[in-house]
């Protein structure tokens, strides 16, 4: 038999969907990838029920439901303060993860360099792998995770084609603020380059911290493809919707990958979600608050415990620093604590590109009873003490 692909030698299956199988495996309450345990919102649940009757239920145009791009250009319109356009600006996608997919395909050649800060969410390098792409890291440093202006630089003056931003980032919590999207802005326009962004926490930032949508900012709309997803913001990761929005330029290409790679999104979960995508903003005020008070219930456990872990200005991810327990791989400290702890973590090397093993991260996205019993079993963590 010959030797199946090279492409797909450099890289392992995710590690963070992996631990969600360990998890399961071990009866671990699995705070590992981040995904709810409460309910979506009755409406689009409702929505859901009338869509089984009423349909649709055969293949929808491929870039998605004209009902569902118009709501979903009206409601992206208001937060990102721009008009979008639903027939030329938007295509809809399996989740942000073909999103992600699509734009990079969209975007680069084969040899084509992509900047990534580190640590990123894990798709992004697989991702430029997939494309024949070459990342191109530029680290954030804690605690901050700051980027330094002259490595910024030094990596955009090797012509990378185009600078992956995850903001608000996952896994490390920050928000980019206006002046550090400012000074991208300015080397993507110097160094010709495109911005391909993750938002799909766009709606999680806690006070005082706020969102920038960087294609907002003057100039970048044509340069950006902005991606992001309903799963996080609707409770339905399962759904798997998301979308590009950039120029009718870009979006045509877009809509000429994404095509060929899935023909289109569910339709009738499209549908559905349309009662979403019409909420008021108090929904989305709502769902802030219900964050924060997970974020403040977890953290504040995390710390009568005495567990060093990052503080987050946005999303639901948290990272503990496990330096003291003695072990020398994240990935079995992960093993342990999902087998003899009960609590699912993914480990933070799965994170970085530099060798960074003393973290792992946690998701607070969960029941307020499932976080009270997750610290009550993380109470035992001390027993993996080496
Ligand atoms: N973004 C989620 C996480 O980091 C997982 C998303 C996914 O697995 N598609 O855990």
């Amino acid at each position: 038999m010959q030797e199946l692909s090279k492409r797909t030698k450099s890289f392992t299956d995710s590690i963070i969907r992996r631990m969600t199988r360990v998890s399961l495996d071990y009866g671990a309450i699995n705070l590992s990838q981040g995904f709810p345990d409460f309910e979506p919102p009755k409406e689009i649940l409702d929505r859901l029920k009338e869509a089984a009757d009423t349909g649709p239920h055969q293949y929808s145009i491929t870039w998605g439901a004209p009902n569902f791009r118009e709501a979903l250009a009206k409601k992206q319109s208001h937060f990102m303060g721009m008009d979008i356009d639903p027939e030329t600006e938007i295509v809809t996608t399996c989740g942000s993860t073909e999103a992600m997919m699509t734009a990079m395909m969209t975007v680069a050649n084969p040899g084509d360099k992509v900047i990534i800060f580190s640590p990123f969410y894990e798709n992004y390098g697989a991702d430029t792998i997939l494309c024949d792409a070459l990342p191109i890291y530029v680290p954030l440093y804690p605690p901050e995770f700051n980027f330094k202006i002259e490595e910024l630089e030094a990596a955009f003056k090797q012509s990378p084609k185009a600078l992956v931003l995850c903001n608000p980032s996952n896994p490390c919590g920050k928000v980019f603020s206006e002046d550090e999207l400012k000074i991208i802005a300015k080397f993507a326009k110097k160094y010709d380059t495109y911005i391909i962004t993750d938002e799909v926490y766009e709606h999680i930032v806690y006070k005082p911290f706020k969102h920038t949508y960087i294609a907002s900012l003057p100039g970048m709309f044509e340069r950006t493809l902005s991606c992001s997803s309903l799963s996080k913001t609707y409770s339905i990761t399962g759904w798997r919707l998301g979308y590009i929005i950039a120029s009718k330029e870009i979006i045509e290409v877009a809509r000429k990958v994404h095509d060929f790679l899935t023909v289109g999104a569910a339709a009738p979960l499209q549908e559905a979600v349309i009662a979403g995508l019409k909420f008021p903003d108090s929904y989305y005020e709502e769902l802030l608050d219900t964050y924060t008070k997970k974020k403040d219930l977890f953290l504040n456990g995390l710390k009568e415990l005495g567990i060093a872990h990052t503080t987050p200005q946005a999303a639901y991810y948290v990272l503990l620093d496990i330096s003291e327990y003695g072990y020398s791989d994240d990935l079995e400290f992960c093993m342990d604590l999902a087998k003899k702890v009960g609590v699912g973590a993914v480990p933070g090397s799965s994170f970085f590109n530099e060798p960074v093993n003393h973290l792992i991260r946690l998701h607070f996205a969960k029941k307020d009873d499932t976080l009270k019993e997750a610290l009550e079993r993380l109470a035992d963590m001390h027993i993996l003490r080496r």
